[in-house]
């Protein structure tokens, strides 16, 4: 098919695709189906029985799931061609896609050009962790991807690579299938070139799921929906109220990302749009807490990586005690996981011990209620999850936030200097815009601002809404194409 066509040309330059399936591209299916003979890229951390599931991870790089994803399920069902997997960071902890066994993915903006000719350009990262899925999607190897965003894991990407990301809000689609990084945050979500095909392969996968403990069920979306639809019921751009929090503009913002979101927001204004300046005091502390809790989840979540069960098992040498269990777990862990899992697994555990436990988890737990509170602060739409409703619903509320994805453009891949910044503390700060809506559960979506020429690197704009709200997030992404 014509997308396996565009594989074979593009991926050797980017690094996208790590698997492609050999199933047959044309699906079986009537013609009618909502997706039929879409292709669509899946991140390596979604489970599918056809290809494996590596999460970019030496201790999966054998492991095939006996079984799909239920949000492959609903895909398949719908008609599309999951036509194969892609890179990531190491089970999703990164920013840059550097994390991973599969190497680097090559952000496809190097070879992007004028309509005539490509121009080569220096390599910079894809963003990650979802950074094969945006690759895919930019290069036109799929119509859409499946991504994860657990703490920026989707806009990010979505934001370097001048595509659409949306992380929807936490419960709606399923995880059941999905390898967990940090439950309580983590989401899948969807990228595609468009608003509206985001939203096509979105509707598909919005569906309630048994076996997924935290779906939220049918009666909580509906009550959501409908509060979105009093507080906003005309859809039109002259009764929205967009909230500008003025602690997303920090000074280490490029004036390359400020321009464009400046323009963008008055574009939206002059087409009558109502401009809110507002605060969401607690953000500067969400960076710190998002790492906390991520890292605590993540390393009770690595523990089932024993060498036993699945994935890598490292032998002891021969001669040795075969009794001594805990010296396996650690040879196959040494080998298996990478610098920066075995960094959040060291973090994670220390965070959990007794004597940690109040100063750093109870308090970033304390963090993460504070950020929740400040969102319910701000929008018109109350969070209909709460049942106590803790803050009242402001009046002169909005009903989304506007905020640059990211502070910068794509940052360098190549030198040495790059891979040693990558992996310190440089790398977490490019998710300090993106980590708040995963505290709060909120849906986020990331749209590419307008590019002269395809000239400059992508900039993307992130529409945040009231939990429930994507539908209004979707619409409003729309006004921005
Ligand atoms: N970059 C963040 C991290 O490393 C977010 C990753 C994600 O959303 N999966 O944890």
């Amino acid at each position: 098919s014509s997308w396996r066509r565009v594989i074979q040309e593009k991926n050797h330059s980017v690094n996208a695709f790590v698997c492609t399936s050999q199933l047959p591209s044309q699906p079986s299916g009537s013609d009618d189906l909502l997706l039929h003979n879409y292709a669509v890229a899946v991140k390596d951390m979604i489970c599918t029985a056809d290809m494996s599931t590596t999460s970019s991870s030496a201790m999966l790089k054998d492991f095939t799931s006996p079984f799909d994803a239920t949000v492959v399920t609903l895909l398949r069902e719908a008609g599309a061609d999951i036509i194969g997997k892609v890179n990531c960071d190491e089970f999703g902890m990164g920013s840059l896609n550097t994390h991973s066994v599969h190497g680097p993915v090559i952000n496809p903006f190097q070879l992007s050009s004028s309509s005539t000719s490509w121009v080569q350009r220096e390599k910079r990262s894809a963003g990650g962790s979802s950074g094969g899925s945006a690759a895919a999607v930019v290069t036109g190897m799929c119509y859409a991807a499946l991504s994860t965003d657990t703490g920026g894991s989707t806009r990010l990407p979505a934001s370097y690579c001048g595509i659409v990301g949306l992380k929807p809000s936490y419960g709606l689609l399923s995880r059941w299938g999905v390898i967990s990084f940090a439950d309580s945050l983590d989401c899948v979500g969807v990228m595609a070139t468009t608003v509206a095909s985001t939203r096509h392969v979105f509707d598909i996968l919005n569906v309630h799921d048994t076996r997924d403990p935290t779906s939220v069920t049918p009666h909580a979306r509906a009550a959501a929906l409908e509060e979105a639809r009093r507080v906003w019921p005309t859809s039109a751009l002259k009764d929205l109220r967009i909230g500008i929090p003025h602690e997303y503009f920090p000074s280490e913002l490029s004036d390359e990302v400020l321009s464009p979101v400046r323009a963008a927001i008055e574009n939206l204004k002059s087409r009558g749009a109502t401009i809110v300046p507002v605060s969401l005091p607690s953000t500067p502390y969400a960076l710190s807490a998002y790492y906390v809790i991520s890292s605590a989840e993540a390393s009770s979540n690595m523990a089932r990586y024993d060498g036993v069960q699945y994935g890598l098992h490292v032998p002891l040498p021969p001669g040795s005690n075969l009794t001594n269990s805990a010296s396996m777990y650690a040879r196959t862990r040494s080998v298996g996981f990478g610098s920066e899992v075995q960094k959040r697994i060291l973090l994670g555990t220390y965070a959990l011990t007794a004597d940690a436990f109040d100063n750093y988890f109870l308090q970033a737990q304390r963090i993460r209620r504070l950020v929740r509170e400040d969102f319910n602060r701000v929008f018109r739409v109350p969070d209909v999850l709460s049942a106590s409703n803790a803050v009242a619903t402001p009046v002169d509320g909005v009903d989304v936030l506007l905020h640059p994805s990211a502070i910068r453009t794509a940052p360098l891949l190549e030198d040495d200097d790059a891979a040693a910044s990558t992996d310190g503390l440089d790398t977490y700060v490019q998710d300090v815009l993106t980590v708040p809506a995963s505290l709060a559960g909120l849906p986020a979506l990331s749209v590419p601002l307008p590019n002269k020429n395809g000239q400059a690197w992508p900039v993307g704009i992130s529409v945040v809404g009231q939990w429930g709200c994507d539908d209004m997030v979707l619409k409003v992404g729309q006004f921005l194409e």
